[in-house]
Formats: structure tokens, sequence, C-alpha cells
């Protein structure tokens, strides 16, 4: 039983019922196969899978694949991997494409009714006559055309023997509407191209607004959801519905789409970073796409809480990324184990602790969740510790490790630094420290108090790992279409370096978390890692100064 956002969408569905205008819910995602989902198609997944979900209704996974040339199988593929992965799983799989000969009816079907005609202006001449907002259009010298002669040019389109370009369908509406959708819609263009599903078929392709009404009536959609910038495409899309004479009336609702700061969030702008190799693949942890998030250690019950929380808006906005990172840490906290790991290593000798002696020590797997049990951590003369856990000249209030200083080891003793050993540059190579064998973890002991505790990783059995430490990709919120967003990618968005996990974690597979103590919380590569080489990916760090 999950929190539910209340939004105006359930509001419409409820209404629907309520009066009668439908007796049941069909929902759909309808994503182009032209690129990887991303966490804004993630909200369209959840809003529409959980609002049929929760009428007993059904969703559809329809690929709205009506463009040759930019859709690809591996799209196919991957966007079918991410939603089930998020944890839905669609009650039919259709393809636009599918429809293309009912389409092609229908469209012969407005012709017969004088509703649409061929048209041989040129693209830049039609956006040029369709006017502005202050300016009605100018009818085109082809809008009068005979059915018989439209019907044999349609024809003659779809046969083949004109070029791209040189003629497209239009539908016959009002070129003086205040709505600029109306004047005219381009409905078919010519594009000799081979498509991913009906291959050299077709040299004719629709354009979205004729064909997304078209594919939600022949699937009997009810409730057709939609981002905002498709409101003013409405009345076209009621149009097409109704003069196309379809028997299921599917009605178009919009919401705000998601926006997060420091993220671009548009298919041609994620694939202009993987073509550009400025991102090791759409699946890059840095990408914001559902894969990307998967292999950066994101859970599909942190998007959806994620996404429940931010709701359904009728306006645009942006939210903090902060959000989605307080969620994936609410998620991990009691469900990962607690380990410790050493990111950027100094070795520490402890001199009055016997030479070949190895102690096992207990330590809870998560201190708020105890059902989650213990493991034992080697524990001997060597350890590491990290090196900002050590100060030469300590700053005011620094309670960690410097010459004198004693400092506790967590689940181990209390340590006393009494010398640096240096190369001849002045580097520190390792410190000698004592330990005092009364203060051991657990025993209870209260003889003295000290101030800081420090993660270390006993230094024989310690496991080599790789860590990849992540920042925002982008220095700045993407709020222009342009390519600028270029201009803003951070040089250190990623930082790799080289440590140690305990000798229990060399078991780990990929995509197992961890909260590594004082660190954050890490994910197991799956592409990199492998058995000898351990590579982890911050997901988070602990705090953040976000609160809901
Ligand atoms: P992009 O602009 O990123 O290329 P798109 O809208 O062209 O996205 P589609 O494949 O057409 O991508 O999208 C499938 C569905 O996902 C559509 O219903 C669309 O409204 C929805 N969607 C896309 N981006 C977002 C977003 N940022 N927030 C919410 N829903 C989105
Ligand atoms: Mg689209
Ligand atoms: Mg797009």
């Amino acid at each position: 039983e999950h929190k539910s956002s209340s939004n105006f969408l359930r509001n419409i569905i409820l209404e629907d019922l309520k009066s009668g205008k439908v007796d049941h819910i069909v929902t759909r995602f309808p994503p182009e196969p032209n690129g990887y989902l991303h966490i804004g198609h993630a909200k369209s997944i959840i809003l529409n899978f959980e609002l049929a979900d929760e009428f007993k209704g059904k969703t559809h996974l329809r690929f709205d694949d009506t463009n040759p040339t930019k859709e690809d199988t591996e799209y196919v593929q991957s966007i079918k991997e991410d939603v089930q992965w998020l944890g839905y799983e669609w009650d039919e799989l259709f393809f636009a494409s599918n429809y293309f000969e009912e389409m092609y009816n229908r469209a012969v079907l407005l012709i017969k009714k004088g509703k649409a005609y061929v048209c041989d202006l040129s693209a830049e001449e039609i956006r040029k006559t369709r006017g502005s907002l202050t300016e009605p259009g100018q009818p085109s010298p082809w809008r009068n055309r005979s059915l018989e002669e439209n019907l044999e040019l349609f024809e003659g389109m779809r046969r083949g023997i004109f070029k791209d370009g040189e003629k497209v369908l239009r539908a016959k509406i009002d070129m003086a509407s205040p709505n600029i959708n109306l004047r005219d819609p381009v409905l078919y263009r010519i594009a000799h191209a081979s498509h991913h599903n009906t291959g050299d078929k077709w040299c004719i392709y629709p354009m979205y607004d004729f064909a997304h009404p078209l594919e939600d009536a022949i699937e009997g959609v009810t409730h057709s959801i939609c981002t905002l910038e498709f409101e003013d495409h409405r009345p076209l899309y009621d149009w097409i519905v109704r003069e196309c004479e379809m028997e299921n009336v599917p009605q178009q609702y919009e919401f705000a789409r998601l926006n997060l700061t420091n993220t671009v969030m548009s298919k041609r702008k994620l694939k202009q970073l993987v073509e550009d190799k400025i991102v090791d693949g759409w699946n890059d942890p840095r990408m914001p796409t559902i894969s990307g998030l998967r292999r950066k250690g994101y859970t599909p019950e942190a998007m959806r809480n994620f996404a429940r929380e931010i709701g359904v808006a009728k306006a645009d906005s942006v939210v903090d990324t902060k959000m989605l990172e307080h969620f994936i840490r609410e998620d991990l906290k009691l469900k990962v184990p607690r380990t410790m790991a050493v990111l950027r290593p100094l070795k520490v000798i402890i001199t009055n602790y016997p030479e070949d002696q190895v102690e096992m020590l207990e330590a809870e797997n998560n201190t708020e969740n105890p059902e989650m049990g213990s493991r034992s951590i080697p524990f001997s003369r060597e350890i590491y510790i990290e090196q900002d856990d050590f100060a030469e000249n300590p700053p005011p209030k620094y309670h960690r490790l410097y010459l004198g200083n004693e400092v506790r080891l967590k689940n181990a003793y209390f340590i006393k630094c009494n010398e640096i050993v240096k190369d001849e540059s002045g580097k520190v190579l390792e410190l000698h420290c004592t330990y005092d064998q009364e203060t051991k973890s657990g025993t209870g002991f209260t003889g003295r108090k000290v101030k800081g505790t420090i993660h270390w990783v006993e230094a024989r059995q310690a496991i080599p790992a790789e860590f990849r430490l992540y920042e925002p990709l982008i220095l700045e919120d993407d709020t222009d279409d342009s390519g600028s967003f270029l201009e803003h990618i951070n040089p250190n968005s990623l930082e790799i370096v080289h440590g140690y996990v305990e000798p229990t974690m060399k078991v780990s597979k990929p995509q197992d978390k961890f909260q590594f103590f004082r660190h954050g919380y890490f994910n197991v590569d799956p592409l990199y890692s492998i058995s000898d080489h351990l590579v982890f990916n911050r997901i988070v760090s602990l705090k953040s100064s976000f609160e809901l």
C-alpha cells in the first residue's frame, strides 16, 4: 500500500467512471524508439501504469514508430527492459507501424469526405503560409484539387512515384483558425527510408498529429496522457478521431513534464552526449537515463517513491535533483550492509600489536536494522586508513589522527599516533601508532573518551577496489532548447580513486549495494567490475541539506 499522490488525472477518471462516460480504463505509454528512456519517461510510465492499476484497467506499451529514420530495434529492446525493471508489465504490446494500412485507409476516407488534399508546397512554403498568432494563414494553391485528383496523387505517393518532399497530404480544416495547429496540418509525408519494422513496404509516413489519435482509438485507449506542449494540439486530436470516424473515442489529457536541476532531459541532447563521447554510452552512471541511474545504483522503489512524491502538476517546474537522491538514501538505508571502505589509503603500522597475529572482530551489518546481523572482520598490525583522516598540521577542531592524538577505530580499538614516516620528498608514507587493548569495541570500556571515530581496513587481507565518484554532468539548469547545454558540461563530473574494501566483499556481484561508513551508498558496477577488479559507483553521499 503506497502513498498515492493525489492528482487531477485521478479525479478526471473518477468523474468519467461515475458519469458513465467510460466503464473501464485503458492507458498507454507510447515511446518513440529513437533513444533510451530517461527519468522523465519513468514519471510517465509510473503515472500511466498506476492510474490504470488503481481502477483495475489496462496499460499498453506502444512503440510510436512512425518516423523511420531515427528508430532502431536496439531502442525497442532497451525500452522494454527499462519498463519491466521499473516493475511494470504491460497488458498489450503494440507497434504503431502495424497500423500503417489502417491509417492509410483513414486518410483516404478524409480525402473522400473532402477533408484532406495533396499539396505540392515545400515544407518551407507551408511553414510560411500557415501565418502566425497575429496573421492568418494563406490557403495553399492546391487546396481545391478534385477528390479524384487527390485520390490518384495520394495513391501515387504511396506507390513511390514522387521524391521526398515533393508532395504531402494535408487536412483541410481552417487556414484562419486562431489555433495554428488547425491551419491545414500535414498528415503524411514522403520518406524513401527503410523502417525497422515495415522495411521498404512504405515510403509515406503519417505525422504524429495524425497517427497518435488513431493509434489511441484503434487500441481502445480511454485516457491518453501526454505532456503540456501538446495542449494546443488537442483540438486537432479530437478532429482526427471524429473525421476519421473512429469507433472508440479516446480523450487526451496533459500534465507537466519532469525537469530536474542540473540535468538535460531530452533524448536529442542525451543522444548528442553519447555520440560526442562526452559520456560513455546511454547507460553511463552520469546520465539521467533509466539505464544510467540503474547502473549508478538507483532502485525501482526509489524512482517510484520519487514519482509519487512529485505527483502530477498542470504547470511546468524544475524539481531539485536532491529530492531524487533523498529517495535512494531512504530506500537503501535499512536494506543494505554498512561496511568499511578506504578510498584514498594511508598505511598505519600498529607497533605494539604482535607481528603475525590476526584477530577477528564483530561488526554489525546495519546499526539501524539489527535483523541484518553481524560479520567478522580481521584486525592486525597493519591497516589502511583514509589519507584525510590524518593531518600533519591539524586545523582547529580537527579530532582525527595527528601526532600525539588518539582516535577510535570503528569496531576495533583506540590508536594513538606516535611517528610519521616520510620519503625524501616529504610525502607521508605511513604512520606508526600504538593501540590500547583495554579499549576494544564492545567491552564497555569507559576509562577515557576520544572525539574522533575513523574507519579502516585490515591491510593484508584488504581487497583492492576502484571507486567512481560522480558530480553533476551539467553545471546549470537546462532551460532553453538550443545546443548551449554543451557549454555547461562539468569537466570534473567523474573522479576515479583506488583503495580497499573489507575481505568479505570479495564475493560482491554486479549491482550489489552497500553503505560505506562515512562515504555514502555505492553500487558494484555491472560493466567494469570483474572478479579480480571490483569497481564501485557512488550512488549518493550520506548527508544532504535536503528535507522533504
Ligand atoms: P524527449 O523530448 O526527451 O525526446 P519525447 O516526449 O520526445 O521525449 P517520447 O518517446 O515521445 O519522447 O515519450 C514517450 C512518453 O513519455 C510521452 O508520453 C511523453 O509525454 C513522456 N515524456 C517524455 N519526456 C517526459 C518528461 N520529461 N516528463 C514526463 N513525461 C515525459
Ligand atoms: Mg515524442
Ligand atoms: Mg523528443
